[in-house]
């Protein structure tokens, strides 16, 4: 036999499989991880086909053997491996590329391995004797009474009830009272405790009627539907009833949330009904933790997976369900190469796997909700809130009236006048401003100088510590480069520099000067760098010790206080003026979501919006919480606009360090396409608009950003333009890198 093997190197002249000899003795099927000769250098690869010596089109005696099997089982499912072909396709990637979103990245590269421990299990048969002869050594007595239960021990259990164990054990095992072995340990993210175990509640008539609608369809293996929910109706325990089916049904489920939203409390709701059958991915655990808990997966140890985007890829065999939380979220669309979307990844999974798909949210991103419509998807609704709690009340404030009215705080007159109210009370607030930092921008009032980074083209932002005020500093949010602020004009000299724009730690330097000795917390980037300072900010605010939560789009989802009665939306404008057809759809599901965070428990919640434009439909929709409305009015612009779903946004983006390269690659790129079009009227016919242009942020870190942007009908016979589209990222060179997207997340 001869083994196809996929080499893991990304380069075009590699992307086909070689054939390599099996060695006798060696039996690798596909899926295993293999170490190959290619030319002089040696790499991994995957199996990704076995073939006899006839069907090879060369002599096999011309071929090199494998040279060892990296795994003691085959890391990929046959599933996985056509699901990398299949992304690998619709990406426009390579397919060793795809293959490297199934495994943990550690474990490609060899940097972890399993991690071993030293255990002890008894061999005598009368442990109590043998302890009452050891006279001379009270600790090989007291070890030998501990081992009687004939249960394991692993060494650093034994370590914490007697000193320094080994050179006793050592003698123990001389005289053949016990024998010491290894075995593997898990790496666990979840620290000592156990979960205390949770039962399913009494379910409302809203979760019962979803799961009857939904649990026929997983029990015959099939069903894609949208579970549109609004905030608080309870989903997370419809995805708890069916992940528990599944598992009654003897099937896996993945449950994906957004990475934000992966919070220790919806960690813990998953650990406590399914314990250890549940396995955690995100970015925040170590190499060591990732790898074991996907192993732990593989092995078939957890059936339950709880992660953010690239759990999608989790191996797990007999896969019932899949729900991804919060669909409309962009983070299911990867924002590094391939950039697969999670969703679409999703539902081929399921459709090949016989597996149900729940895509779920309070407010559904305008595609998935216009699929449901056209019966890609069943619609499942939950109109209301748990135990018929009401949505909460939404007041909107007009800030130009604040401004007029002499008011020059970021706070209106009525948010000061609520948050009074909420915190003599007893009750908890949270802040909400989708930008960190202290002001967004620094310029000069005499020329109009606008301080902005050295390598990208975007304002820099004041951060300030309120504790400590010479360590201003002005910070890049793209590239993370930081400098003292300017004293006098780098540009004209003058001194009248002058700084814009509210960030949320003035914010929290506002609430303190409002309310003094009121504690708050913060959470942005800048707050939760450490891993566990999501857990510790969150426990902070959770146990009461602050009152005030002020943060990003971080605490806009998923979060779950029954404290917080009143949630301040500070700057609904920020997300609308963007540069983006779904502006108004991040703008709505933003505001939806963060307002949705108030009164989940017993007392009534109450938002304030402040905006300057508060007749803009999307604001007055989404302080209705008429999501329906949002959706026939933003469903229409797009038609009327062409904007997608009714087509199709794509773009070759080309990056350089060199201005003119990029630009005169941009224009070769342009001209190419044109010239095509040309010469296929059908695709010309399909295509609404090609056009060169500097990227909207026309450069990062350093590299200029051009492109060339699309807009197609979506429509079968617009993929011959597509596949061009990808052909020409092979014209990159050492100067300029050339990218297809296809619908990406942003256009920046
Ligand atoms: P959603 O994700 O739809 O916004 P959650 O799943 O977070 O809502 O649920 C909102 C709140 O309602 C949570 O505090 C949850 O514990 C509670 N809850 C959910 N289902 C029930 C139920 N059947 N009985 C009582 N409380 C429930
Ligand atoms: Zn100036
Ligand atoms: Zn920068």
């Amino acid at each position: 036999m001869v083994a196809q093997v996929v080499v893991d190197v990304v380069h075009t002249n590699v992307a086909k499989p070689f054939s390599y000899l099996i060695p006798e003795g060696m039996e690798p099927v596909v899926g295993s991880r293999v170490h190959v000769p290619l030319g002089r250098r040696m790499v991994d690869g995957f199996v990704v086909g076995l073939v006899t010596e006839d069907q090879l089109d060369c002599p096999a005696e011309k071929l090199r053997p494998i040279s060892k099997m990296l795994d003691d089982y085959p890391a990929l499912l046959p599933s996985m491996l056509e699901l990398a072909r299949e992304i690998a396709t619709d990406t426009h990637c390579p397919l060793s590329e795809a293959l490297r979103l199934m495994l943990p990245a550690a474990m490609r590269t060899g940097r972890i391995k399993q991690k071993q421990e030293t255990c002890v299990t008894l061999t005598c048969a009368d442990p109590e004797a043998e302890a009452a002869k050891q006279k001379r050594s009270p600790k090989r007595a007291m070890l030998l009474r501990l081992l009687a239960d004939g249960r394991t021990r692993s060494l650093n259990e034994l370590g914490q009830l007697v000193k320094d164990p080994r050179e006793s054990l050592k003698a123990l095992e001389q005289a053949g009272l016990v024998r010491l072995s290894q075995r593997e340990v898990f790496r666990s993210p979840y620290g000592e405790e156990d979960e205390k175990p949770s039962i399913q509640p009494p379910l409302t008539p809203g979760q019962t009627e979803a799961l009857e609608s939904m649990l026929p369809a997983m029990e015959r293996g099939e069903g894609a539907f949208l579970l549109h929910g609004v905030t608080g109706s309870g989903k997370t325990e419809v995805y708890l009833a069916m992940a528990s089916r599944a598992l009654e049904m003897g099937k896996g489920a993945i449950i994906l949330v957004p990475e934000i939203a992966l919070t220790p409390q919806m960690v813990r709701w998953f650990r406590s009904r399914f314990g250890p059958a549940t396995a955690v991915l995100h970015s925040r655990l170590t190499d060591g933790q990732r790898y074991d808990e996907w192993r732990r997966i593989r092995l078939g140890d957890a059936r339950i997976v709880v992660g953010a985007r690239s759990a999608i890829f989790a191996p797990v065999e007999d896969l019932g369900l899949i729900v991804i939380d919060e669909e409309h979220e962009q983070t299911y669309i990867s924002d590094k190469h391939p950039r697969y979307d999670a969703r679409r990844v999703a539902h081929s999974r399921c459709r090949r796997e016989g597996a149900t798909l729940v895509l779920s949210s309070a407010t559904p991103s305008i595609l998935s909700f216009a699929m449901a419509r056209r019966g890609d998807y069943t619609l499942v609704e939950m109109p209301k809130r748990v135990a018929d709690r009401p949505l909460p009340a939404v007041s909107i404030v007009d800030m130009r009236r604040e401004l007029e009215a002499g008011n020059r705080s970021i706070f209106s007159a009525l948010l000061i006048q609520k948050l009074h109210r909420c915190l003599d009370s007893g009750q908890q607030a949270m802040l909400f401003l989708n930008r960190r930092g202290f002001h967004t921008f620094v310029s000069c009032r005499s020329c109009g100088y606008v301080v902005k980074c050295n390598a990208c083209d975007v304002s820099m932002t004041l951060h300030r510590d309120p504790n400590d005020p010479d360590a201003d500093e002005l910070r890049c949010h793209l590239c993370g480069a930081a400098h003292k602020p300017p004293e006098i004009c780098p540009e004209c000299g003058s001194k009248y520099i002058r700084y814009f724009g509210s960030g949320t730690q003035r914010v929290e330097e506002e609430m303190h000067k409002l309310f003094p000795g009121v504690a708050t917390v913060r959470m942005d980037i800048d707050t939760t760098k450490g891993r566990d300072a999501h857990a510790r900010l969150l426990d902070d605010f959770g146990k009461g010790r602050a009152k005030v939560l002020i943060g990003t789009q971080m605490i806009a989802k998923g979060l779950d206080f029954p404290k917080v009665t009143l949630v301040g939306v500070v700057a609904a404008d920020m997300t609308l003026n963007l540069p983006d057809y779904r502006a108004r759809e991040r703008t709505f599901q933003l505001l939806t979501q963060v307002a949705g965070r108030a009164g989940r428990a017993q007392t009534p919640g109450e938002v304030v919006i402040q905006t300057y434009k508060p007749e803009d439909p999307c604001i007055l929709a989404a302080a209705a919480q008429d999501y329906r409305a949002f959706f026939e009015m933003e469903f229409s612009r797009r038609r009327t606009g062409l904007y997608p779903p009714f087509t199709l946004l794509a773009r070759l983006l080309v990056e350089s360090v060199s201005e003119a390269d990029a630009m005169q690659m941009n224009e070769r790129l342009y001209d190419t396409v044109q010239t095509y079009l040309l010469s296929h009227p059908l695709q010309k016919k399909r295509t609404l608009m090609v056009r060169a242009d500097a990227a909207p942020v026309k450069r990062i870190r350093g590299q200029y950003r051009y492109h060339v942007l699309f807009k197609l009908f979506d429509h079968p016979d617009a993929s011959p333009l597509l596949s061009l589209m990808s052909e020409l990222t092979s014209l990159s060179d050492e100067r300029c890198r050339i990218y297809c997207e296809v619908n990406p997340a942003t256009m920046m």
